[in-house]
């Protein structure tokens, strides 16, 4: 599949690797956002959230423990942080493998632009 993000999940391109387990990849963002700007994705190819299915269930909270590691990891799990899915056009969604943005170090502002 020719998927940017599959790709990286299977290190046929390289990235900064943050966590690597069966159902879950996360890396650093190369535009980061933050001092702390790291991608977490499902393994399994998922365009958008449009395209979540009930199977997708356990690596989806899988995605959620990596995030709260890797913020505990970084420092940020008390400071703060944001955990963020862009869904199609309206969101700014660029890349189509679903995708979670973990996103501190700063604060941010709410509503977001
Ligand atoms: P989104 O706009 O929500 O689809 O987010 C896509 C994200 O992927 C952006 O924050 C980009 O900076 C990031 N990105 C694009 N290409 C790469 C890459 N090769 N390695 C790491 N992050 C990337
Ligand atoms: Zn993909």
């Amino acid at each position: 599949m020719d998927c940017l993000f599959c790709k990286i999940a299977a290190k046929q391109i390289p990235s900064k690797v943050v966590h690597d387990d069966n159902d879950v990849f996360a890396f650093e963002d190369i535009n980061p956002q933050a001092p702390v700007h790291v991608l977490i994705i499902p393994k399994k190819h998922v365009a958008t959230l449009n395209d979540l299915e009930k199977d997708d269930c356990e690596a989806l909270s899988r995605v959620y423990m990596a995030a709260k590691k890797i913020a505990l990891d970084r420092g940020v799990a008390d400071s703060g942080f944001r955990v963020v899915a862009n869904c199609n056009a309206d969101a700014g969604q660029t890349v189509f493998h679903l995708h979670f943005h973990l996103l501190g170090g700063r604060k941010f502002g709410w509503p977001p632009g």
